[in-house]
């Protein structure tokens, strides 16, 4: 897939019924037919945030802060300590009757900040109307969990029950039994569905898979829900999810922080997609996904903001600074190219969405103060939330 997207200078893009007809220069696309509204910036296509939870939203008092600079961090990868106090938050009732509005909020921010397609995983069903009037695509899954053999026979029945409409998806190797995984991604594979699962996010998780130990072990067992049906794979998340055949090409891959080289060729090979969230690995301390790697593997990541609980924005204008200030040397225009193609490549909607290009929507201006040509794609992606956008479809 190329990710170069040649400039246009003195652009234009024919549009019709909100959809492209053609993009080119404006001295060729002009007719006398056509109205024209004249736009002082970039014209560009609509950002892709690839995972968030939306129902999340009213936690935001979980997430530690916010993190503007890598030494703000101070959960230190601790992931077990950081879900433990959003559930604590979530059981206790905390602002649950805020719980739509909040959801609702956050969506609308999200496309003032210039997202038009998300990709939100919620736990309860009533999530997949959260937002739902927003002017944007948003594709909903149902996430589902159990790793003791209690909680996996139960899930396994609720998924029997959930409406074939609704697309299911796994929360994590360390937290969903091996046969609801295998079951939750024959599913997707029947309904021809994206199957996204937080995939290689933290040390912790790896030291789970590795060898069953260390603070997850303890939080499933603080929380009694662990036995002995959960067998530790000994490798990591990659490959222990490859080696449950559930690596395919509909298959995206959420986080992939920590990756060997070996599971990198296993993703390359099953064309799985992956998802980065640098800004909630930032606020989580959980390391940088190694995207030079992907990239040199010809594997263009989606970016994704997962949730308010960690991450103090869902600005994917910000996740693509994060990843910038996180990863030196990065090229601009390949990070532009994630919060867009490589998006759209990840939720399966490239044709009607990614790029400028005849039948696609959502084209967004990125208003700018002359900038140099060789200058755009910098500018783009190092702004974050300064960035001022506006939607022209
Ligand atoms: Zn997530």
């Amino acid at each position: 897939m190329p990710v170069r997207s040649p400039i246009i200078e003195d652009g234009a893009v024919l549009v019709e019924d909100g959809r492209i007809l053609e993009v080119g220069r404006f001295a060729d696309l002009k007719s006398e037919t056509c109205k024209i509204c004249e736009h002082d910036g970039i014209i560009t296509p609509g950002l892709i945030n690839a995972h968030t939870h939306l129902e999340l939203s009213h936690l935001s008092a979980a997430c530690p802060g916010p993190k503007e600079r890598p030494e703000d961090r101070n959960i230190d990868g601790d992931i077990a300590a950081w879900i433990l106090n959003l559930l604590n938050l979530r059981e206790g009732g905390s602002f649950e009757e805020k719980r739509s509005e909040c959801a609702h909020d956050a969506l609308l921010k999200m496309i003032a900040g210039g997202v038009g397609v998300v990709a939100d995983i919620g736990n309860n069903l009533e999530s997949v109307d959260f937002g739902s009037t927003a002017p944007c695509t948003k594709f909903f899954f149902l996430e589902l969990m159990g790793i003791s053999s209690s909680a996996e026979t139960k899930t396994l029945k609720l998924l029997t029950e959930i409406p074939d409409a609704i697309c299911c998806t796994g929360h994590g190797p360390y937290s969903t039994g091996v046969e609801l995984l295998k079951k939750l991604k024959d599913r997707c594979r029947r309904q021809q569905s994206l199957f996204s699962i937080h995939a290689a996010e933290s040390e912790d998780e790896m030291q789970f898979l590795r060898d069953g130990t260390g603070r997850f072990r303890t939080f499933l067992e603080e929380r009694g829900a662990i036995d002995d049906a959960f067998r530790p794979p000994g490798t990591g998340a990659v490959a222990y999810l490859d080696k449950l055949g559930l690596l395919d090409a509909d298959t995206l891959l959420v986080h992939g922080v920590h990756v060997t080289d070996e599971e990198i060729d296993c993703i390359v090979k099953h064309k799985s997609k992956v998802c980065l969230c640098p800004g909630s690995n930032r606020t989580l301390g959980v390391g940088t996904a190694p995207v030079m790697k992907y990239l040199d593997r010809g594997i263009l990541p989606a970016l994704g903001t997962d949730s308010l609980a960690s991450n103090p924005t869902l600005d994917i204008r910000r996740e693509m600074q994060v990843l910038m200030e996180e990863v030196p040397g990065l090229n601009p225009e390949k990070v532009f190219a994630m919060a867009t193609l490589g998006g759209a490549q990840a939720l399966g909607c490239l044709a009607n969405f990614g790029s400028l290009a005849s039948g696609k929507s959502n084209v967004l201006l990125v208003r700018n103060n002359g900038i140099k040509r060789n200058e755009i794609y910098e500018f783009l992606v190092t702004n974050g939330s300064m960035a001022e956008v506006e939607w022209l479809t």
